[in-house]
């Protein structure tokens, strides 16, 4: 270990782990309030515009015109069941091999080492939640309850949505709260007639457009950040030149770089958090450089955990000390497990033969969006909690194939129309469990020498009833609107593929039954917060970023609060 004679060149006031979605905020709160602040992330340095290779490329100017080829999909059996895992966007996954982890049960753990993280690759759906959520598991009878509500984050909702750019439309639903939003974008004809539909067939089934992190009119915060309005490219995956849409690499990060307050280290993978037994607090961290694997350390007076939910458990189970031995803060023994994600399971398919004079144009980067209705008030089915759901109407061309020379010719440069196809695919909660868990292999270590993470964590029987019923909740649904050709699927993926693990390290008001408090503080060391997915004590069905963000914000606020105060 190479422990450099000069400490104090290594000291700040604040270190963040990670630089995505929760790690980028956490920089720019903690730079705009004067704190020097070092940023470590494990990945290559991607600056927004300068390292969007693909950005601007037609498909006729990729190898593969966008497409994977059979070699990178032989080779990357879990990243490549991903969507967004094509050619214009590869480079911003980790692949298969790079980073092999221990699947006790079989789980597709999707990653993006890289500064901004998977911020890059979201596709920018942002709800918040509302009191009911929160209130779930005290309600339900499942996890802990929240130690926080609703009244408390929102403002920090509003905070977050204001400087990210949220567009969305008010629906004054109690299930979804509004937010501070940009203007709407458009709902198609067809998703318009299944939302008047439901409003006629239903009292409790609403069909809204997505609320999404794009820049439908940009206030002056925005182009401050030097952000553009949204083109509607729909390529956003690739990185946005207009920074059209909300990443830390377009806006929480380059504007933390303006204040002069921030280091960013890249390729410095945090390897654990150094206690002190003596001070009874968290001092610092060690990294292992990713290329040359040489080991430093840094300090800092707090430390965010801001490393993705299953990494951020990684780094704290790893961070052993006399004190702590089986992982920091750990004292319940609880940390790592309580591991819970989005049931994504299931999908519809549908087509609609009427509106034969309408057609879509351009590029939505967005859909419409089904908050969720069961079991809001009460419990009302043999299972626990709900689903929300997207849904998208749309029209596409065909074009006959089946001929040769001049005739295909013809044809491909003449297509007909197809009829409007439709779909929705459920987002369902799942019970935090204890069994569902990660752990480190006692022996096994990984190129930087950190041990392997066995992953534990699968769907339940609570999971499935819930697919069946969003399969027969929907199927009735699209059939009452007039659909035809109606097709249900179960996937039966693994889990992991909702991108939305969280827990592990959850939050709680009692330090036996939790690991962090509500301030994302961690019961007993002081000076450790955790933000991401990782102190997630239930999920709802909302897409989580903006929540990770809003915790983000506020944990940071306090913590100022408190390092002025001396407390930590
Ligand atoms: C295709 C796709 C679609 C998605 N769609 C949505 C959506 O519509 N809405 C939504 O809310 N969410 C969506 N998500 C999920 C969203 O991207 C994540 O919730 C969010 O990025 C999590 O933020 P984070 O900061 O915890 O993690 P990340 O953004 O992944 O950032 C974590 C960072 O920590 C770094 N890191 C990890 N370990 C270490 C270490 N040991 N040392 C130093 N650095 C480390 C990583 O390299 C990474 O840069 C989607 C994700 C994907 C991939
Ligand atoms: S849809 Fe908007 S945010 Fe996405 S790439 Fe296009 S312009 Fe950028």
């Amino acid at each position: 270990m190479n422990i450099l004679n000069n400490a104090e060149k290594r000291t700040y006031g604040a270190i963040v782990i990670g630089s995505g979605m929760a790690g980028g905020w956490a920089a720019k709160e903690f730079c705009d309030k004067g704190i020097k602040t070092l940023v470590l992330e494990r990945g290559r340095k991607v600056t927004h515009n300068e390292d969007y290779p693909t950005t601007l490329l037609s498909p006729w100017e990729m190898e593969h015109r966008g497409q994977l080829t059979k070699q990178e999909i032989d080779e990357n059996p879990i990243i490549s069941k991903c969507y967004a895992f094509r050619e214009d966007a590869k480079h911003f996954f980790v692949k298969d091999a790079e980073h092999p982890y221990i699947q006790d049960k079989p789980f597709d753990w999707i990653r993006g080492y890289q500064t901004g993280g998977k911020s890059l690759l979201w596709a920018r759906q942002t709800q918040r939640w509302s009191q009911l959520d929160f209130d779930g598991p005290a309600r339900d009878g499942f996890a802990v309850p929240w130690p926080i509500t609703y009244k408390e984050i929102d403002p920090w909702y509003s905070y977050v949505e204001h400087f990210a750019g949220i567009s969305g439309n008010k629906d004054g639903l109690d299930s979804l709260p509004d937010g501070d939003f940009l203007p709407p974008m458009e709902l198609t004809c067809v998703e318009k007639h299944f939302q008047k539909e439901m409003k006629r067939l239903y009292s409790d089934r609403h069909v809204i457009i997505g609320r999404c992190a794009h820049l439908t009119e940009p206030r002056d915060i925005h182009i401050q950040q030097g952000r553009g309005t949204c083109l509607g490219r729909n390529l956003c995956q690739r990185g946005c030149p207009y920074g059209g849409y909300f990443s830390a690499n377009s806006s929480t990060l380059p504007w933390a770089a303006k204040t002069g307050n921030m280091t960013l280290r890249t390729d410095s993978v945090v390897h654990s958090i150094i206690y002190d037994e003596q001070k009874q607090k968290a001092v610092g961290v060690r990294v292992v450089d990713a290329h040359t694997k040489e080991m430093v350390e840094y300090y800092a007076k707090v430390i965010f955990v801001t490393a993705a939910a299953i990494n951020t458990n990684l780094i704290l189970l790893n961070s052993k000390s006399s004190r702590f031995p089986n992982g920091l803060g750990n004292d319940s023994g609880l940390l790592g497990t309580h591991i819970a994600f989005h049931n994504y399971r299931a999908s519809l398919s549908a087509e609609y033969e009427g509106y034969l004079d309408y057609k879509t144009a351009g590029g939505r980067p967005n859909s419409g969006y089904i908050p969720r209705f069961r079991n809001l008030y009460k419990q009302e089915t043999n299972f626990l909690r709900g689903y929300a759901a997207g849904m998208s109407g749309g029209r596409g061309t065909h074009a006959d194939q089946s001929s040769v020379g001049e005739s295909l010719k013809n044809s491909l440069l003449n297509p007909k129309w197809s009829n409007w196809y439709a779909g929705s695919h459920m987002m369902g909660e799942t019970i935090p469990k204890e069994s569902n868990k990660v752990t480190l292999d006692a022996t096994k270590k990984d190129a930087w020498g950190m041990p392997l993470l066995h992953m534990d964590v699968s769907y339940d029987n609570n999971d499935d009833l819930m697919v069946k019923d969003f399969i027969d909740q929907f199927t009735e649904m699209y059939e009452k609107a007039g659909f035809k050709n109606i097709k249900t699927r179960d996937s039966h993926a693994p889990a992991g593929l909702d991108i939305h693990e969280m827990g592990g390290v959850r939050m709680g008001s009692d330090p036996k039954t939790s690991l962090l408090n509500k301030w994302n503080q961690m019961h007993h060391v002081k000076n450790v917060f955790v933000t991401d997915g990782a102190c997630m004590t239930s999920t709802s069905t909302q897409n989580p970023s903006l929540t990770y963000m809003a915790f983000t914000a506020r944990a940071v606020d306090y913590a100022v609060k408190e390092m002025k105060k001396g407390n930590l």
